[in-house]
C-alpha cells in the first residue's frame, strides 16, 4: 500500500494529541475535516474520532492503520471548534481528548457499540466469502442488526474488525447510523378520521349506525370530529385528546373499525411550549444610557462589564442587545450559571424571540444533546441560552455572548476535565469567532472588577433599580444579643419572626437563605462528644431528618440514624448547627398556618423539580420559600418585600482567599430579591460577628470599598488577579505514598520559584474524600513569568517524578485558575 494522504483523528482518549491513520485515494474523495469516523485503535477497540487535518507527513516511528469508515457525509464539529478545544488542551493542561470528551454529545461517539446493518441479504456469492464474512453473513441474516461486539463473539476479537470492513466493501452490510447512536427521534401517536370517511357520508353513517351499540366510542368519534374542525388542519396529539375524555382502548377499537387513523410523526424533544411572542419592553432613560455606552465601549474592547444593581435592569438590556445582534444576522449565546434555576430568564427571552431560542439544559438527556447541536449546526437558533457547556455548540456566526451573573463560581468547571472557566473561554471563543462579550453582574468578581478599572473590559455602571426604586434596607440582627436577651426562639430572632407575620399579614411572600442543606451539619454525643464521621471522607455525617438519616455531601454515604452513640452507647445524641431542613421545621411550627416550602438540592430532584417550585411561587401557593444558594440566582418575584437571612457566620468563616468576596457577593444577591417591583423591601441579616466589615459594607452597598480592600490583600498575598494560579492536588488511597509523591514533585519545582509562590503540599480542609486522600501543591505565577513556560515547566517535571514507577500510581489533577 502506498498512499500519501494521512489524517489526524481526535479520540476521545486522556492521551496526549491526534492520532494518524492512512487515507486510501476513495477516502480522499468523502474526508472533510469535522467529519465523524470509526476508527480501531489498540488491538480490538473501535472508537468515534472526528478528523482534525489532513497531510502527507508520514509518521516514521509506527504503521498507521486505515480509517474503519466514514460516520457522516458532512462534518458535525467546525473548524473553530477544533481551534477551541485545542486552546483549552493547553490552557487547561490536559488531553485534546479529554475536552473533546467533554464537548461532544456522548451519542454520537460510537464505540464497540457501533452496529451494523445488512442490506443486501440476497447476496448469493457466497463463494467468495470466508468462513469468517459467511459466519456474520449468516447471523445477519437472522437477525438485521448486530453490534461490533457480537460480531467478536461469532468470530473473534481481533477479526471482528476487519471481517465487518470486508462485508462493507462488499456492499453487503454498512453501518447502521441509526441503531448505533444511542440518538432516537421522538415520535409522538396522533389520530385522526380515516381519511375514506372523509367526504363519504354513506361510509360515515354506516360507522355511526355500527357503534351504536358502543356509546363510547360513537362519543369520542363525534368528539374527534368537533376538535378537528377547532384545530383547523393542525394534528392532534392522542396524549392531547386522552386529556380531553378519550381513552386509548376506545381509540384503539376505533381504529380496529376504519374509524379513526392513529399515525405517528417526529417531533422536536428541544422545542419548549409555544408561546405568544410580544414586544420588548421601552428602556428606561438610564438604561439606554447604559445600552449606548456598551456599544460605545464595544467599539474598541471586546469585553465589556455591566455592573448594575439587581433589578436595575440588565436582564431588559440584554433582550435589546441581542434584538439588535440579530437584526445583522448574527447569533448571541447566553450564559446563565445554572439553566435549571434560571427557568424565569428562559421565559423572559422566549417571550420575545419565540422558536428562534434554543436552550441547552444540563438535564438535558443524551438525544436532547443531538438534537440541539444539530438545530445549532443548522443554524436555526438565533440566541442558545445555556450553561457552561454551551461554549460547546457548533456555533456559526456568533456576534455576542452575553455572560449573566458572571460572577457566579458555578462557572468554573469542577467535576470533570477540562476544568475550565466558562467566563474565560467566553472571551477565547468571542476572540475565535469575532464576537463581543458582554459580562453582567450586580457584583463583579474582583478579577472582573480589576479588569474593568484598569480599562482592560470597558466598565459600564447602572446604579438606580428599574421605577427608580430604593435599594433595600438592610439591618444586621446580633444573635449574641438576642441569646443574652432571651429575643430568640431556636434560631429566629423575635425582630425576624415579627418582620415576618407582617409581611404575611401583608400577604407578601418571604424568602428566607440559609446556606446548609440538611437539618444538621453535625450530630454529637452529649456524653462523650463523639461525632459520627463519614468512613469514606474526612467529614462529618449531616444529619437529614425527613429521611432519619445520616449522609455525607461528598461522596454520598448513607446511614440510618444511630439510637445509641457508636462511641460510648450513650442515648443523649444532639444535633448541633443549621440546616434549610431544620429551619423549616422552624419556621413552620412558629407559623402553622403558612405554606412553607424548602428549595435546596435535596428538595429539587427530578427534572421539573425547579420548574414547578417556581411556578408554585408565582402563583403564591408558598408563603415561606428556604432555600441555600439556589435562591440567590436570577429570582425575580414582584410579591416579595422581604428577605431573611438565617446565619450569615459560616459565609465569613470559610477559609478561602476569596471567603469575603463570596460572603459580599451572595448576601447583596441575596438582598437583591427583596422589593423588585412597587415599594423599597426590608432585609434582615442575622448573625454571630454583627460588626464584621462584610456585613456592615453589605447594609451600605459598598462594592467599590469591599473590592479596594480585597484587591488590597490579594496584592499583598500574592493572589489573583495579581498572580495566576495552578493547583496540583494529588490524590491516592495511600497516605504515605501521596505525600512521598507530592514533595518529590515539590522537591522538583523548587528551584524554578520563589518559595512564596510554591505552596504545599497541604492537606485541604476535607482531606480525604471517596477513600482517597489529598493533598494541594499550589503554583503562584507572577506577572514577569510566562504562563506558558510555567505549564511546560511543570508537564516536565511530571514527567520526570513519572520516571520513577512508585510515583506513578498517584493521580494528578492539574487545575489551572482555581476557584
Ligand atoms: P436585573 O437583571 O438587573 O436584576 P431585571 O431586568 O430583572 O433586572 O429587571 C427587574 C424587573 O424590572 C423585571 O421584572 C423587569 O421586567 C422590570 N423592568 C426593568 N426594566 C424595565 C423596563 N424598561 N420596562 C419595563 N419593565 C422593566
Ligand atoms: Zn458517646
Ligand atoms: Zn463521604
Amino acid at each position: 500500500m502506498n498512499t500519501t494522504y494521512f489524517a489526524e483523528i481526535i479520540l476521545p482518549l486522556s492521551l496526549d494529541g491526534t492520532f494518524t491513520y492512512h487515507l486510501y485515494e476513495e477516502d480522499l474523495q468523502q474526508i472533510k475535516v469535522g467529519q465523524r469516523v470509526a476508527v480501531p485503535f489498540g488491538t480490538q477497540k473501535l472508537y468515534t474520532g472526528v478528523v482534525h487535518s489532513i497531510h502527507q507527513n508520514k509518521p516514521e516511528l509506527y504503521k498507521t492503520k486505515a480509517i474503519h469508515a466514514f460516520l457522516d457525509n458532512e462534518p458535525l464539529v467546525t473548524q473553530t471548534q477544533i481551534k477551541f478545544w485545542e486552546w483549552m488542551s493547553n490552557y487547561y493542561m490536559c488531553s485534546l481528548g479529554d475536552v473533546f470528551r467533554n464537548a461532544f454529545p456522548s451519542a454520537l461517539k460510537l464505540e464497540s457499540q457501533t452496529f451494523v446493518r445488512l442490506i443486501n441479504a440476497e447476496f448469493s456469492a457466497i463463494d467468495e466469502l470466508n468462513d469468517y464474512e459467511f459466519l456474520v453473513f449468516e447471523a445477519l441474516k437472522l437477525r438485521q442488526i448486530i453490534s461490533v461486539e457480537e460480531a467478536a463473539l461469532i468470530v473473534d476479537e481481533k477479526s471482528a474488525i476487519p471481517t465487518l470492513k470486508l462485508l462493507i466493501d462488499k456492499g453487503i452490510i454498512c453501518l447502521d447510523e441509526k441503531l448505533s447512536e444511542k440518538y432516537t427521534p421522538k415520535i409522538d401517536n396522533y389520530v385522526k378520521i380515516h381519511p375514506d370517511l372523509k367526504g363519504n357520508d354513506q361510509a360515515f353513517i354506516a360507522i355511526l349506525d355500527q357503534l351504536n351499540k358502543a356509546p363510547k366510542q360513537r362519543e369520542t368519534l363525534l368528539q374527534l370530529i368537533t376538535l378537528e374542525t377547532q384545530l383547523q388542519g393542525k394534528p392532534l396529539k392522542v396524549a392531547d385528546f386522552v386529556k380531553q375524555g378519550a381513552t386509548n382502548a376506545v381509540l384503539k377499537s376505533l381504529a380496529e373499525k376504519g374509524a379513526v387513523e392513529i399515525y405517528q410523526f417526529q417531533t422536536s424533544r428541544v422545542e419548549g411550549k409555544e408561546e405568544e411572542t410580544s414586544e420588548i419592553s421601552q428602556l428606561t432613560l438610564k438604561q439606554n444610557e447604559a445600552l449606548t455606552q456598551i456599544k460605545t465601549q464595544f467599539v474598541d474592547k471586546s469585553t465589556v462589564l455591566l455592573h448594575g444593581v439587581t433589578s436595575s435592569g440588565k436582564t431588559e438590556i440584554y433582550l435589546k442587545l441581542m434584538e439588535q445582534v440579530i437584526a445583522k444576522g448574527n447569533k448571541v449565546l447566553y450564559l446563565l450559571p445554572e439553566i435549571s434555576v434560571t427557568t424565569q430568564i428562559v421565559h423572559r427571552i422566549k417571550k420575545h424571540f419565540g422558536d428562534k431560542v434554543g436552550v441547552y439544559h444540563s438535564k438535558f438527556n443524551q438525544n436532547e444533546r443531538v438534537e440541539l447541536w444539530q438545530k445549532t449546526l443548522n443554524g436555526d437558533f438565533d440566541i442558545i441560552i445555556g450553561p457552561r457547556t454551551a461554549l460547546y455548540l457548533p456555533f456559526d456566526n456568533l456576534g455576542m455572548i452575553i455572560v449573566d451573573e458572571e460572577h457566579e463560581s458555578s462557572y468554573k468547571q469542577m467535576d470533570v476535565k477540562p476544568f475550565f472557566h466558562a467566563r474565560d473561554m467566553a472571551m477565547l471563543l468571542g476572540g475565535l469567532m469575532n464576537a463581543k462579550v458582554l459580562l453582567g453582574s450586580a457584583t463583579p468578581s474582583a478579577e472582573s472588577y480589576y479588569n474593568a478599572i484598569n480599562q482592560k473590559y470597558g466598565y459600564v455602571e447602572l446604579n438606580e433599580r428599574f421605577g427608580n426604586i430604593k435599594l433595600p434596607e438592610i439591618k444586621i440582627v446580633d444573635l449574641k444579643k438576642a441569646q443574652k436577651e432571651k429575643e430568640i426562639t431556636d434560631d429566629i430572632s423575635h425582630i425576624l419572626r415579627d418582620e415576618i407575620v407582617e409581611q404575611l399579614k401583608d400577604k407578601k411572600q418571604v424568602i428566607l437563605f440559609q446556606n446548609r442543606r440538611g437539618y444538621a451539619p453535625i450530630m454529637e454525643c452529649n456524653t462523650c462528644g463523639h461525632t459520627p464521621e463519614c468512613p469514606n471522607c474526612d467529614v462529618s455525617l449531616t444529619y437529614h431528618k425527613f429521611s432519619n438519616q445520616l449522609k455525607c455531601h461528598y461522596c454520598g454515604y448513607v446511614q440510618a440514624k444511630p439510637i445509641r452513640c457508636p462511641s460510648c452507647g450513650s442515648h443523649e445524641l444532639n444535633t448541633k448547627g443549621i440546616g434549610t431542613e431544620q429551619i423549616e421545621h422552624q419556621v413552620q411550627a412558629i407559623f402553622p398556618e403558612a405554606k412553607v416550602r424548602r428549595m435546596d438540592v435535596d428538595a429539587m430532584r427530578g427534572k421539573f423539580a425547579y420548574e414547578k417550585l417556581i411556578e408554585d411561587f408565582e402563583n403564591h401557593e408558598i408563603d415561606i420559600l428556604i432555600g441555600t444558594q439556589m435562591i440567590t440566582k436570577g429570582f425575580d418575584f414582584g410579591n416579595v418585600n422581604f428577605v431573611g437571612v438565617i446565619r450569615a457566620d459560616s459565609l465569613l468563616n470559610f477559609p478561602d482567599f476569596r471567603a469575603h468576596e463570596k460572603a459580599f457577593q451572595l448576601l447583596t444577591q441575596v438582598s437583591g430579591r427583596a422589593g423588585r417591583r412597587q415599594e423599597q423591601g426590608k432585609v434582615l441579616i442575622q448573625s454571630f460577628q454583627a460588626e464584621h466589615q462584610i456585613l456592615q459594607n453589605v447594609t451600605t452597598y459598598s462594592y467599590a470599598p469591599t473590592m479596594k480592600d480585597i484587591l488590597y490583600e490579594r496584592k499583598e498575598f500574592l493572589y489573583p488577579p495579581f498572580t495566576r494560579l495552578i493547583n496540583l492536588r494529588f490524590k491516592h488511597k495511600n497516605k504515605e505514598r501521596l505525600d512521598k509523591t507530592a514533595e518529590q514533585l515539590v522537591t522538583l519545582l523548587k528551584a524554578s520559584f520563589e518559595s512564596r509562590c510554591l505552596l504545599g503540599p497541604e492537606a485541604p480542609s476535607i482531606g480525604r474524600i471517596n477513600n482517597l486522600y489529598i493533598a494541594d501543591v499550589m503554583i503562584k505565577i507572577r506577572p514577569n513569568q510566562s504562563p506558558q513556560k510555567v505549564k511546560d515547566l511543570i508537564r516536565q517535571k511530571i514527567e520526570q517524578l513519572h520516571t520513577i514507577s512508585a510515583f506513578r500510581s498517584v493521580r494528578i489533577d492539574i487545575d489551572v485558575d482555581p476557584v
